[in-house]
């Protein structure tokens, strides 16, 4: 399931062949991927040039020339390709743009989407938090959303209105590299607890990402596709694996019905 760093990548191996160009030709293969595209999506995306692509929290968001955003998102499996040598199977959207690249959308499991939002329409990026990389996030801005919480910091940062784009397998390894236990209550941890966890996400998505640019290069000189790239993980997918730190085997327990892979003699 593609992440913020694997959305990122996928962003920025986009831009080259897509942001400033026009959409010459756009392609719907179905009706729906998780939400139907809606009757007018070919009619507005069609002859408009896309001004800036960006990223927020997982979602990709094209701005149309019309001032219309293009909000994509690849849900469990969804993926781009560049310029595919051949037609598969669950490919759904194709843009052909003015830069002379195909751009094809492949989502087997059809959870990805892509909707059009008309400026100033209220759209579901309006109540996200910070960006994990941005300014906006900081020591103080987590203690003040955290305040009061009675739930479990695991649970917590996994909610987007607090902090946009960390899922499950970064909250773990944020934690991990922490040193904080994903049961503590996220109303309790104290300032040097919460500064020690903000350095550690902003470090695990950047290391991330940095390893996403890197896979990128060969993804182009391959197949063009792209979004998913081979990680090393301290604690996720490691249950019974030994600490890296310490050698205790790492546990798995589940939280909101997730998933927590965590080190009990490491994490306080
Ligand atoms: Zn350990």
């Amino acid at each position: 399931m593609p992440e913020l760093p694997e959305v990122e990548t996928v962003k920025n191996g986009l831009a080259p062949v897509m942001e400033g160009y026009v959409f010459d030709r756009v392609q719907l293969n179905r009706a729906d991927l998780r939400f139907p595209f809606g009757d007018d999506f070919i009619s507005r995306v069609q002859g408009q040039k896309l001004e800036r692509l960006s990223r927020r929290a997982k979602f990709m968001m094209a701005e149309l020339s019309s001032g219309d955003r293009l909000f994509m998102h690849l849900g469990m499996s969804g993926k781009f390709t560049i310029d595919p040598a051949a037609f598969e199977k669950h490919d759904h959207v194709i843009f052909e743009m003015s830069s002379g690249n195909r751009v094809v959308y492949n989502d087997t499991r059809r959870f990805g989407f892509m909707e059009l939002i008309k400026p100033g329409e209220p759209s579901r990026l309006d109540h996200l938090g910070p960006e994990p990389l941005s300014n906006e996030l900081s020591a103080p801005v987590l203690r003040a959303a955290l305040k009061g919480k009675k739930n479990k910091i695991k649970a917590a940062l996994l909610d987007q209105r607090i902090i946009a784009g960390l899922g499950n397998i970064y909250v773990c390894e944020a934690l991990y590299r922490a040193k904080l236990s994903p049961t503590r209550a996220s109303g309790k941890l104290t300032v040097a607890d919460t500064e020690l966890l903000v350095r550690h996400i902003k470090d695990v998505i950047s290391d991330a990402i940095k390893a996403g640019g890197s896979s990128l290069k060969d993804f182009a000189n391959t197949d063009g596709e792209l979004g998913y790239f081979q990680h090393s993980f301290d604690v996720y997918g490691r249950e019974n694996e030994p600490c890296n730190i310490c050698e205790t085997s790492i546990h798995r327990i589940v939280q909101t019905g997730r998933s927590t892979f965590y080190c009990k003699a490491c994490q306080r």
